[in-house]
Parts: structure tokens; C-alpha cells; sequence
């Protein structure tokens, strides 16, 4: 770049004054000068060299100053600097200066020192304007080249420049950021404007874009402040690049045959739910797999087909693994670790359950995959019949690293196919026995209810003071075909885990109902009957109307009903379960909290709920008179419940010194051996038939 003290000036004036006394300005500030007598000379002068600077005076013969300043600017295209020296200050001969294309004028008389240094500044702005231009079309052309969109947006979101196409649709240019991207992306966008004006530092943001009919897009932004309100977004359109990444992880961490996750990635996910498992002192299962007879598939179908068969069996696996109500109830556990599966390799799989209750429920899974294997695979019409051997080991019980639960689960599996295939086996023998006996016992009590195995037993309910029978306990009983008549305990939680709990309640209700119609019969004094409602039936919706429908199926008054919960019923307060027990008090049910004292009711919440009994549990009642504690409970319970209005009943009273002690402490309702073990209902009519024993038991001495 010349210098501006070596600039060329040409100088064009018909006073050969003026062009002297220019000159010798002029060169004082060290310019190259050239001189022209008229605006001819001046002409052929620009058409030959090049000029930085042209002084023109306005009156020259020929060809005057305003002419030639014209055609500098309309034939030789140049925006040299022009300035034409006026005689006159006058403000048309200004305009017409400009009009003419002249950067700017110099009226005559010239002020001779001052005009080199005017002539400097008119060259160094022209400078600074040429390399402003030169600046803006190197960053025009950096735009065009870049792949990315650049906005100028100022904070309350208006959108001042923008380079580059988002999407094709946008025709015209928008004026907003809303106007410009989707709403969510706008308001990302906005923040990230706001925060970078706010914090004056580089702000990153992403945003992803559904195209109409086309793929989702993914764009990564930078945005950085250029003053108080404004910034630049630079967005960049990241969809090829996410995706290439996605294939690489995918290409990691899945099978690519069957699209289930590999052995890497389930070696990281055990290791993470064992973590969690350790943390949370929970119970996680691996369940491994091994196709039985997989390798002849391969011989005698070939390798085609060998492929879609563990693609089918993939399939069915996953499909055996969604939760479904048949999973039971208690499977719901998984709802945040639900079990995954995995392609280890060859006809390997694995299968992970992150939160079980007992081994049992692992053994159902295991069972209910082998059951998947029963349907022969289908594969271009030829019936292919498979079966599995799962081996499964637990955590912690069998082992606590993730390498030794896959090695457990591994030896279980022989031992599985050892016993003959298509089976599952934990790692530790006994686990088997116990889990097999528990789906034994799981099936027969399903087929209990369907073959009218259940039976209802009655222990009596006694009223010290008018020395009576007032109600009749139903107590559940299952007559196993080869095992007997078999305790509740042995089968309610069983029902409970299973799912089969209200079914069986509603049968021993159904009945209690219709053996309290049969007892009263004909009966002055009636007596009511108390039937156990687990804490599941409680949260069923319909239990409310299920009762009401045995009630008047049987006709019996729901005066002559009480119901008994638990404690643990109620532990979760569930509005339901409140619900139900105010509808049901409401029609005249009555409700008794059984078992009291070995929950967590607080007081408080007792007054909330509807009851009419409390019952003090057994072991209160055991140990009295001679504990002094005990007694100390039973006496502020009678006093509770008094104060809350409601009858006591003790249970479990086996002696003489039993129902003298409780009489004594207030509590009249009496139950327990003493009086009657639970009877069948044969026995129940027999009972009624002979008087009450106050004294010692019949069956004792
Ligand atoms: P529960 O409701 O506390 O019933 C009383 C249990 O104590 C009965 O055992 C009864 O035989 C026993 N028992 C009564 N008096 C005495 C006594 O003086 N000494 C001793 N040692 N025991 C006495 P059972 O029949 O084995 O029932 C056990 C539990 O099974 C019941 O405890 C109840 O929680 C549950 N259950 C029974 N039938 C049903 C039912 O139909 N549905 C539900 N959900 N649970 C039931
Ligand atoms: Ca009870
Ligand atoms: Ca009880």
C-alpha cells in the first residue's frame, strides 16, 4: 500500500496561479503532483495512469470540473477521490458537486497550509472505506464458503443479518428468531443469546429440528456476544456426524445379527447393577442360556438358517421378558430394572433381572422361558423344535462379583442339561428344590380354586360378660389332594405373590357369608361373622362392590360382617384403601384392625379410620398376667380404644389366667384355644349345641 505522503495527485485548473501555488502546497506534504491546463488534458491523463487523489477546479474551459467529475465516476468506473475546487461557496454549486459523484470541495480562496493535511484526511478516510469494503467482501465470501448458518440475533430475539439456509422452506427472510427455527429451538437459542450477552462469554447450544416428511436434523451451536444486545449464532448442522457416531456405538455394544446388546455391554451393565445391587442391598439374578441342540441346526440346515433361528429366538425371549399381569403382581418391582437380555455369542444368552424379592421369582422368569421354547420355529416352512437350559446364579447369595455370577450362572447351566435340558438351575442345589416345590405349590393353588379344594374353619368369638358367642372367625384351609388340610400360612402369602389372593378371598367370603346365613337360622341371638381381608384386596377397586354383591347374593345383613385388617394394609395410606373402608362402614360393614400392636399405626391415624374393633395380638396375651409389660400395653389399648369408642377383642387366650387377666384389664371379647380351636362347620353346629367354658379347658387335665 503507497503511502499517503507519496500519493499521486493530479491537479487540473486553467490559472497557472492556482496550479504553482498547488504544487508547491502539495509537495510540501511530499505528494507525487501532476498537473492538466484544462479538463481535457485531465482526461487523457486518467484514462492513462492511475490516480489517488483528482483536484478539479470547477470553471476550466472545455470541459469544466463537474463534467469530467462525472465521467471519472460513469466511464471509468473508478471511485478515486474527487474534490472540486468552487469559486463559489454557494450551496447549489455544492449539491451539484456531489450530484456530480465528488467526494468533497474546497472553496476558493484556498487556504494554501492548510490544504495538504485536508487532502490527507480525505485519502486516509477513502483508505479506511476501501479496506471496510475489501473487508466485507472477504467476509461475504467467507460466509458463502462456510457450511454453517450464521444470525445475528439482539436479545429480545429479533434477528438482525443471517447467513446460510437452515431449511430450504425459509423463502423470505425472517425478521425473528421465531420466525426462523421451531419454537423449542428458538427459546434454546434466545437463552443462549441472553446468556452470552449477559456473562460476555461464549455460549453453546443444541437443538435438533423435524423436517416435514423428513429425517430429524441435529444442529450445534456457538453463540457469542458482539455488544450489550446483540450476539452471533453459528449453527452447524450435526445429523451425519451423530449418526456415524450412533453406527460406531451400535456396532459396539449390539449384536448385529439379532440387534440385542453383545457381551460387552453386558458385561458394563452387570457391573453397573451389581453396584447398584451392592448400594441398595437388593437381590439381582443372571440367568444364562444355552439352546439345547443348537449345533445340529447348523449341521444339518446350514448356517442361513442357523442365523434366523437365534434371530427368532431373540424375539421370543423378548417378547417372554415384557411385564404382563400373568408375570404376577409382584413383578411390578422391575418397573425401574426391567430385565434385559443379551447375545453373549454363538447360542449364548444371558438374562439379567436387576431387583428380585426371593429366588423364586427368578425361577419363574427361567420357567417361563423354557415355556417359550415349547412352539416349534418356524423358518421357510421347516418346524424346527428347540429347548433352553438356564443356569441361574444370584447376588449376593452365590457370588458378589459380576465375573463369578457369570461363571455360577455358566456351571448352573450344565448342571441343568446334566439333568436332562430344557430346565432351569440355580448354582446352589437346594435353591432349585425350594423354587420347584414353590411353582408346584403355585399351579396346584391355581387349580384349588377351580376344584373346590379351599374350606372355611370357624373359631368363636366370646362374650365374657353375657358369657355368648358373638361372632365366628373364618380361617382359611386348603385340602391338598396329597398334602392334606393345610394352614393359611403355608398358602396366604403364596396367593399374595402370585396374584391369587382375591380370588381366594372372595371364596372364603362367598362362603363365610353363607355359613353366617345357616348358623342364624332360626337363631334369637345372632352371631357375626369376621373374615380376614389381605392388605392387597384392600387396594382393589372393586372390592367395595364385590363384598356388597356376596352380601346380597347370600342375604346376609352386613350388620353380621366384620372385616379384618391389618396394620400393614394400611401402612402406605393409600386413598383407595380409605376409601373402601368408609364405603364399606357406610353400609353397616363392620371393620376390625387385627394383629394390633405388632404394626406401626400411630394413634393419630388410627382415629382417621372407620373401625368398630381393635384385636390384641396373641403375643400380648401370652405372656400375661406374669408380664408386667404386656399388661401395661393390653391396658393402654383397652383405654384407646375405649376413648375411641371401640370393642377389644383379645386373641390367643389359652387359659383361665388369660381371660381372668383380660377380663380384669377390661377387655371382654374374647378368641383363642381355650374356648374352641378353629372348626369345620359341622363341628361349628355341634359347638353352638353345648355351653360355653369359662372354667378349664375341656381338652386339658
Ligand atoms: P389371624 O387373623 O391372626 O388368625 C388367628 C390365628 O391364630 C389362626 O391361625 C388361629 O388358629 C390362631 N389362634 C387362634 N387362637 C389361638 C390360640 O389360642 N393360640 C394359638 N397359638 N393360636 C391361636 P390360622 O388359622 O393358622 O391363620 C393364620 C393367619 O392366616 C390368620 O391370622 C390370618 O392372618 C391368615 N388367614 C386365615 N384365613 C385367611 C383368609 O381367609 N384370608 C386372608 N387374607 N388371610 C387369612
Ligand atoms: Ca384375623
Ligand atoms: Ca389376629
Amino acid at each position: 500500500m503507497t503511502k499517503i505522503n507519496c500519493a499521486r495527485v493530479l491537479v487540473a485548473d486553467d490559472d497557472a496561479t492556482v496550479r504553482l501555488l498547488t504544487v508547491a502546497a502539495l509537495e510540501k506534504h511530499q505528494f507525487e503532483v501532476f498537473v492538466a491546463d484544462d479538463g481535457a488534458a485531465a482526461w487523457t491523463a486518467l484514462q492513462s495512469s492511475k490516480f489517488d487523489l483528482v483536484l478539479l477546479d470547477i470553471e476550466m474551459p472545455g470541459l469544466d470540473g463537474f463534467s469530467l467529475c462525472r465521467k471519472i465516476r460513469d466511464e471509468l468506473k473508478s471511485d478515486v477521490p474527487v474534490l472540486l475546487v468552487t469559486g463559489h461557496d454557494d450551496v447549489t454549486s455544492i449539491e451539484c458537486a456531489y450530484v456530480a459523484g465528488a467526494t468533497d470541495f474546497i472553496a476558493k480562496p484556498i487556504n494554501w497550509p492548510l490544504l495538504g493535511h485536508r487532502l490527507r484526511y480525505v485519502l486516509r478516510s477513502y483508505r479506511n472505506v476501501q479496506s471496510l469494503d475489501a473487508a466485507k467482501a472477504h467476509h461475504r465470501a467467507m460466509l458463502r464458503a462456510l457450511p454453517d448458518v450464521l444470525l445475528r440475533v439482539d436479545t429480545s430475539g429479533a434477528l438482525s443479518e443471517q447467513h446460510g439456509q437452515q431449511n430450504a422452506s425459509t423463502a423470505t427472510t425472517p425478521a425473528l428468531l421465531a420466525e426462523y427455527l421451531p419454537q423449542e429451538a428458538a427459546a434454546k437459542c434466545l437463552r443462549g443469546v441472553q446468556n452470552a450477552v449477559k456473562t460476555g462469554s461464549v455460549q453453546e447450544i443444541e437443538y435438533a429440528i423435524e423436517g416435514v416428511g423428513q429425517k430429524r436434523r441435529f444442529f450445534e451451536g456457538r453463540i457469542a456476544p458482539i455488544n450489550q444486545h446483540e450476539a452471533l449464532c453459528l449453527v452447524r448442522d450435526v445429523t451425519d456426524r451423530r449418526e456415524a457416531d450412533q453406527r460406531i456405538v451400535s456396532l459396539a455394544y449390539f449384536d448385529p445379527l439379532t440387534g440385542l446388546p453383545n457381551r460387552a455391554s453386558f458385561q458394563e451393565l452387570l457391573k453397573l447393577t451389581v453396584y447398584r445391587a451392592e448400594r441398595e442391598t437388593s437381590r439381582l439374578a443372571v440367568l444364562f442360556l444355552d439352546i439345547d441342540g443348537f449345533k445340529s441346526v447348523n449341521d444339518s440346515f446350514g448356517h442361513t438358517v442357523g442365523d434366523q433361528v437365534l434371530q427368532r429366538v431373540a424375539d421370543r425371549l423378548r417378547s417372554s421378558l415384557r411385564l404382563s399381569d400373568s408375570l404376577g403382581r409382584h413383578m411390578i418391582d422391575w418397573v425401574d430394572g426391567t430385565p434385559s437380555v443379551s447375545r453373549l455369542g454363538g447360542d449364548e444368552f444371558t438374562v439379567m433381572l436387576p431387583v428380585i424379592r426371593s429366588p423364586d421369582d427368578a425361577m419363574v422368569v427361567a420357567q417361563r422361558i423354557c415355556d417359550a421354547f415349547a412352539l416349534p420355529f418356524t423358518i421357510d416352512s421347516q418346524e424346527i423344535i428347540l429347548s433352553t437350559s438356564i443356569g441361574i446364579s444370584l447376588y449376593p447369595d452365590d457370588a458378589s462379583s459380576p465375573q463369578l455370577l457369570v461363571k455360577h450362572a455358566d456351571t448352573a447351566m450344565y448342571a441343568a442339561k446334566d439333568l436332562g435340558r430344557s430346565q432351569a438351575h440355580f448354582y446352589s442345589a437346594s435353591l432349585t428344590e425350594k423354587a420347584m416345590h414353590r411353582l408346584k405349590m403355585e399351579s396346584a393353588l391355581r387349580l384349588a380354586m377351580t376344584r373346590d379344594e379351599l374350606r372355611v374353619h370357624y373359631q368363636p368369638i366370646v362374650d365374657s360378660n353375657s358369657k355368648r358367642v358373638v361372632c365366628f372367625e373364618a380361617l382359611v384351609r386348603w385340602q391338598h389332594p396329597e398334602a392334606g388340610l393345610l394352614p393359611p400360612a403355608q398358602f396366604v402369602t403364596l396367593a399374595e405373590e402370585c396374584g391369587l389372593i382375591s380370588k381366594l378371598g372372595a371364596v372364603v367370603l362367598r362362603i363365610a357369608c353363607a355359613d353366617a346365613v345357616r348358623w342364624n337360622d332360626g337363631r334369637n341371638e345372632l352371631i357375626s361373622v369376621a373374615v380376614n381381608l389381605s392388605a392387597l384386596q384392600l387396594s382393589e377397586p372393586t372390592l367395595v362392590a364385590d363384598v356388597s354383591a356376596v352380601l346380597s347374593q347370600t342375604g346376609l345383613s352386613p350388620r353380621l360382617l366384620e372385616l379384618e385388617i391389618t396394620e400393614s394394609a394400611l401402612v402406605d395410606r393409600s386413598e383407595i384403601a380409605l376409601n373402601s373402608l368408609n364405603a364399606l362402614r357406610g353400609m353397616g360393614v363392620r371393620i376390625a384392625l387385627d394383629d394390633f400392636g405388632t404394626g406401626y399405626s400411630s394413634l393419630a391415624y388410627l382415629r382417621q379410620l372407620p373401625l368398630s374393633s381393635i384385636k390384641i395380638d396373641r403375643s400380648f396375651v401370652e405372656n400375661l398376667p406374669g408380664s408386667t409389660a404386656d399388661a401395661a400395653i393390653v391396658r393402654t389399648i383397652v383405654a384407646l380404644s375405649e376413648n375411641l369408642g371401640l370393642n377389644v377383642i383379645g386373641e390367643g387366650v389359652e387359659t383361665i389366667a388369660h381371660i381372668q387377666s383380660l377380663t380384669d384389664m377390661g377387655c371382654s371379647s374374647l378368641q383363642g384355644f381355650h374356648f374352641s380351636r378353629p372348626l369345620d362347620y359341622k363341628s361349628l353346629a355341634r359347638f353352638l349345641r353345648t355351653p360355653l367354658n369359662f372354667a378349664e379347658p375341656i381338652n386339658s387335665v
